[in-house]
């Protein structure tokens, strides 16, 4: 019996559990959110989750208080309250909002995507720059990564967001070393006598200095009289080859019997090239005090009061050229027609029709050949057929070349003059008028001559012919 009331008891229970739980279902205040978790971007608009609430069937929307504010423009999880108050019922919901940046940076790189140069660490960097809708500038914070044949640039803002671009390297040198000579690209030296190397230098955009990897090619029988070249080849580290050449003249000394002259001790000719100029007068001075008479091969350049005192006072003036420039090697006419000018200049100021003449660059050269194969040798021809005499020189002390780039160039001129003169012949001296440490050096040049026995003299009818080797 006692079994059969806990039975009833129980099952009573459950009845009114029951019951209790249809009222709840039927008198709860209901409240229904669309989603309780949402995600959406930085600077994204924001817009409430649609909701809804019911007493018993009748809507009660309005009666829910909705607390909490989400700020689009930081990162960040807020979270928003929904809550109903019905009678003795409080019902709350919440809903997160997640605001992301989900955006990478933007990263720009200046200049090009390929660059070739000689190394990685040679590469000079264009510079680049990041923005980051989030962050603003990121520029300082993107990492650069040197590899053998790329850089790699990265750069991540404050949420993780990657943003990576790659330059490529390549290693490459296509451009030859440069390569010069150290003295002259045409040298003279005396039979059975010594050449001395002076060398070239030569250096690269990626190797710098590669002077020690110059091969010189060629020789030279310093007993056989000729012309010699020597090649300079220079490669760089990548192949690229440059080279020059120098000519090396082996020849007899150029000792020229000078029949009229009964001073064994050898004459000097002073010749003077490119003037008038600037200097020609202290040079005019100083040959006066010496009583020392010059040749001067003179141009279109400077004042005919200039030219008209050479002649006044007993020099010769001689003819050089118009222009110089060695377009007037183009053909016989172009060099006549040149020459022709200079001689006219000459005739108005002296009256005189001079007979001397002198090639710019000597009847040697060889850069007219740029402009006229085998012109030198027509030239040498036909300027005597014309009634002309050609001079070049046998003493350079020179003044246009080497002794231009030296810190005390009247020495350099000086001693280039006492090492170029001989004993027993005739010295024809090149200098140029338009250079003011060969005027100052004249003086020294005049008294060191008188004082080994030399007598000057200028070019005339009489002079012994001085010719260089023609090479074109
Ligand atoms: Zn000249």
């Amino acid at each position: 019996m006692k079994s059969n009331v806990v039975k009833n008891g129980i099952v009573f229970a459950m009845f009114v559990i029951g019951i209790l739980y249809v009222l709840i279902y039927f008198f709860v205040p209901k409240l229904n959110i669309e989603k309780n978790k949402i995600t959406i971007n930085v600077n994204e608009d924001y817009q409430n989750i649609n909701y809804s609430a019911s007493v018993i069937g009748k809507d009660v929307t309005d009666k829910v208080k909705v607390d909490g504010v989400v700020d689009t423009s930081h990162v960040g999880t807020y979270r928003i309250t929904y809550e109903l108050k019905e009678s003795i019922f409080d019902i709350k919901k919440v809903v997160e909002v997640k605001v992301v940046d989900n955006v990478p940076p933007e990263l720009k790189l200046y200049g090009q995507e390929e660059y070739k140069v000689c190394s990685v660490d040679s590469f000079e960097d264009e510079g680049y720059s990041a923005v980051d809708n989030y962050d603003g500038d990121l520029t300082d914070k993107v990492e650069v990564k040197k590899y053998d044949s790329s850089i790699d640039y990265i750069v991540k803002d404050s949420s993780n967001n990657e943003t990576k671009k790659t330059r490529n390297i390549i290693i490459d040198d296509e451009v030859a070393p440069s390569i010069k000579l150290k003295g002259n690209e045409k040298v003279y030296v005396t039979l059975n006598s010594e050449y001395k190397e002076e060398g070239a230098t030569a250096s690269d955009n990626c190797d710098g200095d590669i002077t020690n990897n110059i091969q010189i090619e060629g020789s030279i029988d310093v007993n056989n009289e000729g012309t010699y070249t020597l090649t300079y080849i220079v490669k760089d580290s990548k192949g690229n080859e440059s080279s020059v050449k120098r000519e090396v003249v082996v020849q007899k000394e150029q000792v020229v019997a000078d029949k009229n002259n009964k001073n064994t001790n050898g004459v000097i000719y002073l010749t003077f090239d490119d003037g008038p100029g600037g200097y020609t007068n202290t040079i005019l001075d100083v040959l006066k005090k010496y009583d020392v008479k010059a040749t001067f091969f003179v141009t279109l350049a400077g004042s005919d009061d200039v030219i008209k005192r050479e002649y006044d006072e007993g020099h010769t003036v001689a003819l050089h050229t118009a222009t110089h420039k060695y377009e007037i090697y183009t053909s016989v006419d172009t060099y006549f027609a040149d020459l022709n000018k200079v001689a006219k200049r000459v005739k108005d100021i002296t009256g005189i029709d001079s007979k001397y003449v002198r090639f710019p660059g000597g009847s040697s050269n060889t850069i007219s050949r740029r402009y006229s194969s085998g012109i030198m040798t027509k030239l040498a021809k036909e300027v005597q057929e014309r009634g002309y005499k050609y001079y070049d020189w046998n003493v350079d002390v020179n003044d246009a070349g080497k002794c231009a780039y030296v810190s005390n160039r009247q020495y350099c001129v000086l001693s280039n003059f006492k090492s170029g003169i001989y004993p027993n012949r005739s010295n024809v001296v090149l200098m140029h008028d338009i250079k003011s440490y060969t005027a100052s050096a004249l003086e020294d040049m005049i008294k060191y001559g008188k004082s080994k026995g030399f007598t000057f003299k200028a070019i005339d009818d009489n002079t012994p012919t001085c010719h260089h080797g023609i090479h074109n």
